[in-house]
């Protein structure tokens, strides 16, 4: 029989990764992972965490404006310390990154730091600063991760993407955002709090393709309430520098100025030079591997999860496939991934908070399916003078009256909708909803107390 230096190899210690290095080496599995860059991957490094921190100090604009209104005075001109902000994140972040060294040796999962390639199915090759180490396994799971998609044209290489735009020097007075998507959408809205003027170019009818059609409307117009130059149908044809920064030109000919141009066009799967192709490693057009139920790859010793397989693109769900691939290679099999009632928030400013499916998807779906709508200025924004609205949606099956769809624009929505999202899975009917008591004074009480349907 082959004998094998560990069970499992993994590349990559992002949110998958880690996850399952560490389960894995608890269950006594002899464990290796590689990462070429920070530990924590994505998620920790330029990903969720930092940018949820500048979503936070971004919501103090709002808060410091709307304090007047609770009588709170001398707020007069506070002032962003964008250093103290960036520094303050970074200090995070490595505590951080501490944290997932400290996960990983108390499971006692080998880390290898340095660039991880596939030399054969039970072999792989990391270049450290001491050379190329060769380590064979019996298995190996690749969570690569992804990294940030920019179109090529006249003057892309000076555009940015989200990678850059946390440590900025210096803030940008003038910031233009492309894209459509989370990413635009966030950093626009966080951009804005923080005090640039913010000018989101998206190529379609309206942001965040997919989502429910009431959302992307209801968003667009709060983010335009909030300052966002929110520009829809339009692109960038090309980019030069100027005497005062960077001139944009767009589809309809006009000329935009900006210090800086953030793509947010999407993400691709990490894969370049693993060695996938030489192994016949089946890969969608983009790179990205191909997976099983199992998350196996057309090569049985190798698995994949998380963004390399270009699916959900969520931490969450890199950490859910990470416990499948473990208690599938040394568990008892019985843990599965389920894609539907995925919860998601975009921490725009109000945030999105959505479980299920987008009413149009629904009516696809199942046929007849009633819809509860609500659109209301939350109880804070009476004293506050803030414009903001709150708006929340449920989408309910007729045949069956479960709750198939939840939705909603307005503050702490991902807060909001995480304990709904329990519900949903576990099949909540609307007389469920219209059963359960709310709490009051709160927004989310709105979910239980929705009666007449809308259409
Ligand atoms: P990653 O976390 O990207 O980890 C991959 C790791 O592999 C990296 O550390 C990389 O250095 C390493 N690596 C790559 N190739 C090699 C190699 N050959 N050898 C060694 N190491 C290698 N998701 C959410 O759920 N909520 C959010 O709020 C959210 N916000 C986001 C904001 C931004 C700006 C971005 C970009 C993403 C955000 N995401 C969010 C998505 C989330 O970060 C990803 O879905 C998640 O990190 C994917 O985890 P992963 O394990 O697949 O890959
Ligand atoms: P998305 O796929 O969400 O959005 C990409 C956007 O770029 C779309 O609006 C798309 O337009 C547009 N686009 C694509 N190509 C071009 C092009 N060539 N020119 C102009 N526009 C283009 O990707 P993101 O980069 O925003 O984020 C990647 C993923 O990361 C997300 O899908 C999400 O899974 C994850 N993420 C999650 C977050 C969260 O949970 N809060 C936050 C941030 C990221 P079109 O719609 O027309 O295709």
């Amino acid at each position: 029989m082959t004998s094998y230096e560990f069970d499992l190899f993994v590349i990559g210690a992002g949110s998958g990764g880690v996850r399952a290095a560490r389960m894995a080496a608890q269950t006594g599995a002899r464990v290796a992972v590689a990462e070429a860059g920070a530990l924590g991957g994505t998620c920790v490094n330029v990903g969720c965490i930092p940018k949820k921190l500048y979503s936070y100090a971004a919501h103090y604009a709002e808060a410091f404006e709307q304090a007047k209104g609770y009588g709170w005075r001398s707020l007069k001109h506070p002032t962003l310390d964008w250093d103290a902000l960036k520094a303050n994140r970074k200090q995070e972040i490595t505590r951080l990154n501490g944290v997932y060294g400290r996960l990983l040796d108390g499971a006692a999962a080998k880390l290898i730091r340095g660039w991880a390639r596939l030399l054969d199915s039970h072999t792989v090759a990391v270049k450290t600063p001491e050379g190329e180490q060769r380590y064979t396994a019996k298995n190996i799971l690749i969570a690569t991760g992804g990294k940030a998609y920019l179109p090529s044209f006249e003057g892309s290489e000076l555009a940015c993407t989200s990678d850059d735009m946390f440590d900025l020097a210096p803030f940008p007075r003038r910031l233009v955002v492309v894209g459509g998507g989370y990413i635009a959408c966030e950093f626009a809205s966080i951009f804005n709090g923080l005090g640039a003027q913010v000018t989101q170019l998206y190529r379609g009818e309206q942001v965040l393709r997919d989502f429910d059609e009431d959302v992307r409307h209801f968003i667009a117009a709060e983010v335009r309430k909030a300052g966002v130059d929110l520009r829809v149908k339009t692109d960038v044809t090309r980019i030069v520098r100027a005497a005062d920064g960077l001139e944009l030109t767009l589809t309809d000919g006009s000329k935009l100025a900006a210090d800086v141009v953030l793509y947010a066009t999407g993400r691709i799967p990490n894969v370049d030079g693993l060695g996938l192709e030489a192994l016949g490693v089946q890969q969608k057009e983009s790179g990205a591997v191909v997976v099983n139920a199992m998350y196996q790859s057309s090569v049985p010793s190798i698995y994949a999860v998380g963004d390399v397989t270009a699916r959900v693109q969520l931490t969450p769900v890199a950490l859910g496939e990470a416990m499948v691939v473990v208690d599938h290679l040394f568990g008892n099999g019985k843990r599965a991934m389920g894609y539907d009632y995925i919860p998601t928030a975009v921490f725009t400013h109000p945030n999105i908070g959505t479980v299920g499916l987008s009413e149009h998807d629904a009516r696809k779906k199942y046929g007849e399916v009633s819809i509860f709508k609500t659109d209301f200025k939350p109880l804070l924004h009476t004293l506050s003078g803030s414009s903001e609205r709150c708006m929340m949606k449920l989408i309910v099956d007729v045949a069956s009256d479960r709750v198939v769809g939840l939705h909603m624009v307005g503050p702490d929505a991902g807060e909001i909708v995480q304990g709904f999202a329990v519900a949903m899975r576990a099949g909540a009917t609307k007389a469920i909803f219209d059963s359960t008591i709310g709490i009051h004074p709160t927004m989310a009480e709105e979910f239980v107390t929705m009666r007449q349907p809308v259409a």
